[in-house]
């Protein structure tokens, strides 16, 4: 096959992996920096040009979206599909999951497990939106934040009162929820790949410290997933109509709780905890699928 890895760097671990595992398993691979290429918005005859020359032939993409580059990116990812070609996330499943408010309630909806969980912009009755998850503790969050930052443990009812109304003033979406403490500092990302759970890691926050992210300071291995919680990731994954992705939950005393769902997982933490070859994995899977897959997508 051919396939095209849209990524801004051939030098990122994930893109070198997948660019790699392809190699070895006799696949023609090439990595396409998306925000270079351009497009014909046409009915007949549609392209994308890269470096001057259109890109032709490809069986299958394995989209590499940077978070910020999403406009783009999707952008690229749908001239893609609109060609024919199968890709290993949908453009229209990639947008759905770069907004956390709307994976949340696409989740809930399909009843999959998840912290009580209530949202804001700017309410001035700061008492009903506490009582929404059951007082404190409760965790705050931006719903612009990442790799943890602008997320706070309030153990109080007061030191939450104080929190929301600061970041009130920042004009802020604002996500309140039930701490889960049971969680005892661990999450746990599952990559999901098709319909099945392909490797797992936890990761424990260091002492003292709630957030598990590696940014600040979390360390990752390998955990064995229960079968409720290999289903709950598969059942995220599906709910947001990803092929390929990273779904992190946590281990609740109300069972499994899914805090995220990320279209571009990273293969560096997973591969280096579990010893999967999950690059090898994803190229099995459009291997199986980019034959028969490539209408399943409809342009949105
Ligand atoms: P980010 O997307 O910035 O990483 P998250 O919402 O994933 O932010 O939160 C970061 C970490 O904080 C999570 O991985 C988890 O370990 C911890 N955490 C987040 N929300 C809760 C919660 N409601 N209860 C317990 N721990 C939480
Ligand atoms: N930031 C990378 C991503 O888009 C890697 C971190 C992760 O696996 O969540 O996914």
């Amino acid at each position: 096959m051919k396939i095209a890895i849209l990524s801004q760097k051939a030098s990122l671990y994930s893109t070198q992996r997948l660019k790699a595992a392809g190699e070895k398993r006799g696949h023609e691979m090439q990595v396409i920096d998306y925000l270079r290429c351009y497009m014909n918005i046409t009915a007949h005859n549609p392209k994308v040009i890269y470096s001057g020359e259109p890109l032709e032939g490809f069986d299958a993409i394995i989209p590499r979206i940077g978070a910020s580059k999403t406009f783009y990116g999707t952008a690229v990812v749908r001239q893609f599909e609109i060609m024919g070609v199968f890709s290993a996330n949908a453009s229209q499943a990639i947008s759905r999951s770069r907004d956390k408010l709307r994976c949340l309630q696409i989740l809930a909806r399909r009843g999959i497990g998840l912290p009580v969980t209530g949202f804001a912009h700017s309410t001035k009755d700061i008492e009903g939106l506490l009582d929404i998850v059951g007082g404190a503790p409760l965790v705050i969050k931006l719903l612009e934040g990442t790799q943890g930052i602008g997320v706070v443990l309030a153990e109080t009812k007061q030191a939450a009162t104080s929190v929301i109304e600061a970041f009130r003033g920042l004009d802020a979406n604002i996500l309140v929820q039930e701490f889960i403490k049971e969680a005892g500092g661990m999450d746990i990302r599952c990559f999901v790949v098709g319909d099945k759970v392909i490797a797992a890691m936890k990761r424990q926050g260091a002492p003292g410290e709630f957030r598990s992210n590696i940014h600040r300071g979390g360390s990752a291995s390998k955990i064995k997933l229960t079968p409720e919680e290999r289903s709950t990731a598969v059942r995220a994954a599906k709910a947001m109509g990803l092929r390929v992705a990273g779904v992190d939950i946590l281990r609740s005393n109300h069972g499994p709780v899914v805090m995220e769902v990320n279209s571009s997982p990273g293969l560096e933490g997973i591969e280096s905890a579990t010893g999967v070859d999950v690059a090898g994995k994803i190229i099995e899977f459009l291997e199986k699928n980019s034959s028969t897959g490539s209408n399943r997508d409809r342009i949105q």
